[in-house]
């Protein structure tokens, strides 16, 4: 079976910008997708919905926090 290698999210600037500019956004970006424990029914469930919005997907419950963490 052919090895699966995970593509960096960065992959899609191709050779521009930078090779530090896309770690750093790497990082962000994995760190914004990430699952958070929610602050109301303590699930690891809690999504980024836009900037500073995050939404738990077990309860629904949604709240303010971090641009891209929930802190
Ligand atoms: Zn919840």
């Amino acid at each position: 079976m052919a090895k699966v290698k995970r593509a960096r999210p960065s992959k899609r600037f191709g050779p521009r910008y930078g090779a530090r500019a896309k770690k750093k956004i790497d990082e962000i970006e994995r760190v914004q997708r990430a699952s958070y424990k929610c602050p109301s029914c303590g699930a690891e469930a809690v999504k980024r919905v836009a900037v500073g919005i995050w939404q738990c997907r077990k309860c629904g419950y949604k709240f303010a926090s971090g641009a891209f963490r929930v802190v």
